[in-house]
C-alpha cells in the first residue's frame, strides 16, 4: 500500500470510485435559514433527502469524511429488496444520490464540528461557517472500530486497514489477516480471497456473530483459515513502516505466537458518529443517539436515523426506513409550526 493511501485515500481504487460531489450545488448561502439540514450521505441520509426533497423542503445534505457511508466501501449487497441479483454498495448509494438530486437536494462537503440546538433556528458549525436550520436530521452513521493498539494505529495505511474493497488490491498473492467474528469480518475475508494467497480470520471467541450463510461461505472457502480464541497483541513492522506479522495470544492457553502476514484488515464493528452532539441531545453509554418513537430525539425538530441511533438492526434497509421516517416527521414538525 503506498504511503499516501490510508483507508480513505485508497478508496479511489474501488470499481465505482469514490462518491463525489458531481451533484453539489455551488450556490449555498450560509446566512439563509434552511427548512431542513441532513447530516450524512449514507443510506439513511439519502433516503431522508429523497423524502424531504419531494416534500419541497429543499434539503441541504452535509457530506463528511466518509461520503456514502458504509455502503460505499462494501461490495455486493444481496439483501436490499428490489435487486434480485444484488447490487454493488457504491452503485446503490450513487442511485440514491441521483434520486435525491433529481428532486432538488443540495449537497455540501464539510466537517460538522459542533452544533447549538438550544436556540432556534438551530446552528451548525461547518468549518468557519455557521449554517441555520429549522429542523435537523442526523444520519451521521458509524465508523470502523479499531483495536486501539499503538502499533495498529502507527501502521494504518501501511498494511493496516478497515476497508477490504479499498486496500485489498495492494496485497495480491500475499498472506493477510482479518480480525472479527461478525458479518463484516466474513465479508472482508471472502472479498480478500480475490487477491490474497491465504486469509487467516482471527476471532477472540469460539462462537461467531456472523449469519449462518456468511459463516458457511467463509468456512467453505479453501483460502480462508480460522484462528479462534485468539487476540492480536501487537502488529509487527512499525520500524519497517509496513506490516510484517502479528503477535498473537491464545486466550485459552495464553500461548503466544507470531503469524507472518503483509496486512491486517479490521472487521470488528463500528462506533456511532455522534460526538459532535454530546450535551445537546441524549447519547447512550456507547455513544449512540437515544431516540424515542423511532426517530425523535429529546429536542423537538431534531431527528436521528440510521446507524447513529440503531444498535440493533444496522441494515441498509432499516437505515433507509428510518431515514424516511425522519423526513416525514421533519415535514410534519414544519407544518405544525406554520411552514
Ligand atoms: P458485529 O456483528 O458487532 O461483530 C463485530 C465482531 O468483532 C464480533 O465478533 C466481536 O467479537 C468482534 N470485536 C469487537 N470488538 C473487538 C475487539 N476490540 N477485539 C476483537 N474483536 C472484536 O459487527 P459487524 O460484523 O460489523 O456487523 C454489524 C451489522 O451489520 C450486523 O447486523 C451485520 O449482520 C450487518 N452486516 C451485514 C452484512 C451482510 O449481510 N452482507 C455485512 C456486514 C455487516 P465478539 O463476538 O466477541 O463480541
Amino acid at each position: 500500500m503506498p504511503a499516501a493511501s490510508g483507508p480513505n485515500v485508497a478508496r479511489i481504487f474501488h470499481p465505482y470510485g469514490r462518491i463525489h460531489s458531481r451533484y453539489t450545488s455551488e450556490k449555498i448561502m450560509t446566512d439563509e435559514i434552511r427548512d431542513t439540514i441532513i447530516v450524512g450521505t449514507g443510506c439513511a441520509g439519502l433516503t431522508a433527502a429523497i423524502y424531504a426533497a419531494r416534500a419541497n423542503l429543499k434539503p441541504l445534505v452535509l457530506e463528511g469524511h466518509e461520503p456514502g457511508g458504509q455502503l460505499s466501501i462494501t461490495t455486493l449487497v444481496e439483501n436490499f429488496p428490489g435487486w434480485p441479483e444484488g447490487i454493488q454498495g457504491p452503485q446503490l448509494i450513487e442511485n440514491m444520490r441521483m434520486q435525491a438530486s433529481r428532486f432538488g437536494t443540495d449537497f455540501r462537503l464539510g466537517h460538522l464540528s459542533s452544533v447549538d440546538l438550544s436556540k432556534r433556528p438551530f446552528r451548525l458549525h461547518v468549518g468557519k461557517e455557521v449554517l441555520h436550520t429549522r429542523t435537523l436530521i442526523i444520519a451521521s452513521g458509524a465508523s470502523a472500530r479499531w483495536l486501539g493498539l499503538p502499533s495498529e494505529q502507527a501502521l494504518i495505511g501501511h498494511g493496516v486497514s478497515s476497508c477490504a474493497t479499498c486496500d485489498g488490491f495492494f496485497f495480491s498473492g500475499q498472506e493477510i489477516a482479518v480480525i472479527g467474528g461478525g458479518d463484516s469480518a466474513m465479508e472482508e475475508a471472502l472479498f480478500l480471497t480475490r487477491f490474497a494467497s491465504k486469509v487467516t480470520l482471527i476471532h477472540r471467541r469460539e462462537q461467531f456473530r456472523a449469519s449462518k450463510i456468511m459463516l458457511d461461505r467463509a468456512i467453505g472457502h479453501e483460502k480462508i483459515h480460522f484462528l479462534t480464541n485468539t487476540a492480536v497483541e501487537e502488529v509487527l513492522g512499525v520500524e519497517q513502516k509496513e506490516v510484517t506479522g502479528l503477535r498473537l495470544r491464545n486466550l485459552v492457553t495464553q500461548e503466544r505466537s507470531i503469524l507472518p502476514v503483509s496486512a491486517m484488515f479490521l472487521g470488528i464493528g463500528h462506533v456511532p458518529n455522534a460526538k459532535m452532539f454530546t450535551g445537546q441531545i441524549d447519547l447512550d453509554d456507547d455513544g449512540y443517539i437515544r431516540t424515542h418513537d423511532y426517530v425523535f430525539t429529546r429536542v423537538a425538530g431534531v431527528f436521528a436515523c440510521g446507524d447513529v441511533q440503531d444498535r440493533q438492526y444496522r441494515q441498509a434497509i432499516t437505515a433507509a426506513g428510518s431515514g424516511c421516517m425522519a423526513a416525514l416527521e421533519a415535514e410534519k414538525y414544519l407544518e405544525d409550526h406554520g411552514r
